[in-house]
């Protein structure tokens, strides 16, 4: 397995300073990964310096080229990727081979098309005697910061605009999950120019924390908890770089009582509880109508008691462990203090007596809006259910959250779910459906879920700064 740093065209050792990172499946260690040191981050952060002069004058058409063996790469090893993804993460291999990696590849693959064909104003003479034309240029030095969820996916949700916008990039994985990032950098190291992407491995507070202040870092994209993403703001504001900010979320799906209810069911199993609920987009705050209320708790708590996990023949498995014992412990307290409210009804919820890090499919029906289950983001495979009167309750409630990343509306009346979508204010509505995300499309927050959008021509545009140039014809 690699561990090593990716500064310029060399692979380094980090320093004596190591994270172990542990099978989630078992909490057995899998290896130590060194963490960088101070001045191996600043080597990469110059790697990156000398190499944007280069590569932003390159043509779309040269840098689409390099996104395509990204992706062509990618796709020839997705076994060898998808394992160490399982492996690190706990996920089930069937997940990341057919769900994860083929997404992964497109991503590269959209926006090496993408950047052939970026729109915007045309070029005129809108003062008389001068022509004036749009630019989009690169900005300069990305830092790039990913969470553990999924990190493959987030570093190509990262690179792919960032590299084909024409930026050079310093690539940080999550301390926990760095495992598909370090063998692409073995990757990224054969197919790009020298420096192009750098890949350094640590801690926030340590690695993190020298990215962000660094003076020769002109942007910081993250993608992470909300609390990461103010310290992030804190430190970009020293020197006014720009900031990519995709934080939590705490998705509201609210469902009418003329909904198909088999429908939201077999949907709320899946989009609730896929990766195990750690998703920051996971159907988990359910606003259900009140004729249909009962019947949807009893439906619900019945498919998800059969959702498959922990199961030897990995074939089997829908979803994995929790990332870390830290986070087992964090959802167990999370359920623990919802099952001590009197009006709280809760089915299945608990550790199973399984080793690693697995927390049981669970339903919290009867949450109230102020209840803390409703309020925070869990980040676990745990969805509650609260009654709601009319439309207006159930608008107001799902507004009522500092997220606003993602939400859903269930329900057959066409005029009702637009009404209803227009109303969200969310990144993201989905009507009928949850949680399916393509790569021609923006995904991204509103309030506290930050701002920025991953995928889509938004993306390119995030990564590219508008520039106007105007020429006197004299
Ligand atoms: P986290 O904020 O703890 O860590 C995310 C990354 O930030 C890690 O690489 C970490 O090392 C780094 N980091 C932490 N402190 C830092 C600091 N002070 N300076 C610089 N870097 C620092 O989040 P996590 O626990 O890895 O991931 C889970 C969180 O990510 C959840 O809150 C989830 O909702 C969010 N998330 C959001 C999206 C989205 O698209 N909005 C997607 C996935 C995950």
């Amino acid at each position: 397995m690699h561990t090593q740093l990716l500064i310029g065209s060399r692979f380094e050792a980090g320093t004596e300073i190591e994270e172990t990172i542990l099978n989630p499946r078992t909490g057995e260690t899998i290896l130590s990964v060194p963490e960088a040191s101070q001045g191996q981050v600043d080597a990469a952060v110059n790697a990156a310096r000398r190499a944007f002069e280069g590569w932003s004058r390159t043509t779309p058409s040269e840098r689409s080229g390099y996104l395509l063996k990204i992706a062509a790469r990618i796709e020839e090893d997705a076994a060898e990727f998808a394992r160490l993804e399982a492996l690190n993460c706990g996920k089930p291999i069937n997940a990341v081979l057919n769900d994860e990696i083929p997404a992964i590849v497109d991503c590269y693959r959209f926006f090496a098309g993408a950047v052939r064909t970026m729109p915007g104003t045309i070029a005129g003479e809108y003062l008389a005697g001068h022509t004036s034309m749009i630019r989009r240029d690169p900005i300069g030095v990305v830092a790039s910061i990913a969470p553990w969820n999924y990190p493959l996916m987030m570093m190509a949700w990262k690179l792919a605009p960032a590299v084909a916008g024409g930026n050079t990039v310093v690539f940080k994985p999550s301390e926990q999950t760095p495992l598909t990032a370090l063998k692409l950098a073995a990757i990224l190291a054969e197919v790009l120019p020298e420096g192009v992407v750098n890949v350094v491995t640590g801690r926030g507070e340590s690695v993190g924390n020298a990215l962000i202040n660094h003076r020769e870092v002109d942007m910081i994209s993250i993608t992470g908890d909300v609390a990461t993403g103010k310290k992030i703001l804190q430190a970009a504001a020293k020197s006014v770089k720009r900031t990519h900010l995709e934080l939590g979320g705490k998705a509201p799906v609210v469902v009418f009582d003329d909904a198909d209810i088999d429908a939201v069911v077999s949907g709320l199993r899946a989009f609730g509880y896929y990766n195990a609920g750690q998703d920051c987009t996971a159907a988990c705050r359910i606003y259900a109508g009140a004729k249909i209320y009962e019947k949807l708790v009893a439906d619900l708590s019945a498919a998800v008691s059969t959702i498959k996990y922990g199961l030897a023949d990995d074939a089997e498995n829908e979803i994995g462990p929790l990332i870390s014992r830290r986070q087992q412990d964090r959802v167990a307290s999370f359920v623990e203090r919802a099952a001590e409210q009197k009006h709280i009804e809760i089915t299945a919820g608990g550790k199973p007596g399984t080793e690693g890090f697995y927390y049981q499919p669970t339903v919290v029906a009867g949450a109230l809006q102020e209840d803390e289950i409703v309020r925070r983001e869990v980040f676990g495979p745990v969805v509650s259910v609260t009654r709601f009167t009319d439309v207006d309750e159930a608008v107001n409630w799902a507004n009522d959250s500092d997220y606003g990343l993602a939400s859903s509306v269930w329900t057959k009346d066409v005029g009702r779910a637009m009404a209803t979508a227009a109303r969200l204010r969310y990144g993201c509505t989905w009507v009928n459906t949850h949680f399916m995300l393509v790569n021609e499309m923006p995904h991204g927050g509103l309030k506290q879920s930050g701002y920025g959008k991953d995928m889509s021509l938004y993306a390119l545009e995030d990564y590219t700064a508008v520039r106007h140039v105007m020429v006197a014809h004299g």
